[in-house]
C-alpha cells in the first residue's frame, strides 16, 4: 500500500494560525508588537527568497520585521557591530542572520554573538546546551518542525526507534535531544557509520538530513515506518529524475527541469519511499513548510519572555524606576 503523505501545509498553517492569534491577543493589553529582524549579507539568491519569506510572513501575523541587507563585502567587524545594535535594542526581540555568510566571515563568532534571548534560529550554544539538558528554550526551527508534523498527523514517538541520519548542529544533533525529550530511542548516523542501512532498517521513524539527493533508498527503510525527508536538494538530470519519480509525478518534474533548470528533491527516494513506508513527507511541500511557521513561533516566544523578564527586573527594581 502507497505510504500516508503527511503534507507539511496544513500543519504549517494551523502553527501561523495560533500564532496570529497569540499576536492578536498580545495587542489587547499592549501596543507591543513582537519585531524579527532579519540580516542578510551579500546577494545569494537562495537566501534572497528565504528572507523575503520570512519577512513576508511576519507581517502577515501581525509581528513586525526589519529586513538589513549589508553588501557582500561586509567584514566581520561591521557584521558584529550590527549584531550588538540589535542586540541592545529593546523593541528587537527576534534576531536571525541568514547563513551562509561570506567566507571572510566565521559563521561561529556571528552566532555566539547574538543575544540568547534573541536567538530565534536557536543556534546560539546557550541554547544548544538547555536544549540538551532539556529544559526550555529557543529550539532550531526546523526539528522543531519535525516534531510539530509528527504530533500533530498523531504518530506515536515515545518507544519507538528512531533514526536520524546526519549529525549537524542545525538539523540532526537538535532533532535528536527533541526525540528523546519525547521519549523515543535514538540512534544517529553519519557519514562514518557503517552498514547504514542495517541500522536504518530498524527506524520505527526515519530523519533524513544529509543533503544528497535521494540517498535514502527503499532497502534503507523498515517495511510502514514514518520517513520524514527535511533535504532540499536541485536536481537537474533528467535520467537521474527518473529513478525518483513514479509516473504520477515524472511529468511534472520533468516540465519543471525543462523550464527552472531543476526540480527540488529531499534526501530519499521518493518513489521508493512511497512503496515501503507508512507515512512519508514530501519535498517540497513537507518540512521546509514548517521552518517559516516556527520560526515565527520562536519570536513570539522570544518577545513574550524578555517582556516577561522584564517586568520581573521592574518589579524586583521598583524603587529605582519609580
Ligand atoms: P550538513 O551540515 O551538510 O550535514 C549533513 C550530514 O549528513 C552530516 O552529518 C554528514 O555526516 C551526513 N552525511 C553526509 N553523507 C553521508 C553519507 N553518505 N552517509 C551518512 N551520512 C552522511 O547538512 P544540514 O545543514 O544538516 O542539512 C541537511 C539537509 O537538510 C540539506 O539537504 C539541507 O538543504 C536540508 N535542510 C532543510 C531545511 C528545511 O527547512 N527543510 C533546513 C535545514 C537544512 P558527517 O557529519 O560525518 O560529515
Amino acid at each position: 500500500m502507497a505510504a500516508r503523505i503527511l503534507s507539511g501545509k496544513p500543519i504549517a498553517e494551523a502553527i501561523k494560525a495560533e500564532v496570529a492569534a497569540d499576536v492578536a491577543e498580545m495587542k489587547n493589553y499592549s501596543a507591543y508588537r513582537p519585531c524579527l529582524a532579519v540580516v542578510r549579507v551579500g546577494e545569494d539568491p537562495a537566501s534572497a527568497v528565504y528572507v523575503g519569506n520570512k519577512v513576508k510572513t511576519s507581517e502577515e501575523l501581525g509581528l513586525r520585521s526589519e529586513h538589513l541587507h549589508l553588501t557582500a563585502e561586509t567584514t566581520q567587524e561591521q557584521l558584529l557591530e550590527v549584531v550588538d545594535h540589535l542586540n541592545n535594542r529593546n523593541d528587537v526581540d527576534g534576531i536571525l542572520v541568514q547563513l551562509p555568510l561570506p567566507k571572510q566571515i566565521d559563521e561561529k563568532v556571528i552566532l555566539e554573538a547574538i543575544d540568547p534571548a534573541k536567538d530565534v534560529d536557536g543556534f546560539h550554544p546557550v541554547n544548544a546546551g538547555r536544549l540538551m539538558q532539556g529544559n526550555a528554550t529557543l529550539v532550531p526551527c526546523t526539528p522543531a518542525g519535525v516534531i510539530e508534523i509528527l504530533k500533530r498527523s498523531n504518530i506515536e514517538i515515545a518507544g519507538q526507534n528512531a533514526v536520524i541520519v546526519g549529525r549537524s548542529n542545525i538539523v540532526g544533533k537538535p532533532m535528536a535531544m527533541l526525540l528523546l525529550q519525547e521519549n523515543a530511542t535514538v540512534t544517529i548516523c553519519h557519514s562514518r557509520t557503517r552498514y547504514l542501512a542495517d541500522v536504518t532498517r530498524q527506524a520505527d521513524i526515519l530523519i533524513a538530513a544529509i543533503g544528497r539527493a535521494g540517498f535514502i533508498r527503499g532497502e534503507n527503510i523498515k517495511e510502514g515506518a514514518t520517513v520524514i525527508d527535511v533535504g532540499i536538494n536541485n536536481v537537474s538530470d533528467i535520467s537521474a529524475a527518473s529513478e525518483l519519480f513514479n509516473d504520477e509525478d515524472i511529468e511534472r518534474r520533468l516540465g519543471a527541469i525543462e523550464k527552472r533548470g531543476f526540480t527540488l528533491v529531499g534526501d530519499v527516494n521518493p518513489k521508493e519511499a512511497m512503496e515501503k513506508a507508512g507515512a512519508f513527507t514530501p519535498v517540497p511541500g513537507g518540512v521546509g513548510l514548517l521552518t517559516v511557521a516556527m520560526l515565527m513561533r520562536n519570536t513570539v516566544i522570544a518577545a513574550k519572555t524578555r517582556k516577561r523578564n522584564l517586568n520581573a527586573e521592574i518589579a524586583e527594581h521598583a524603587e529605582n524606576f519609580i
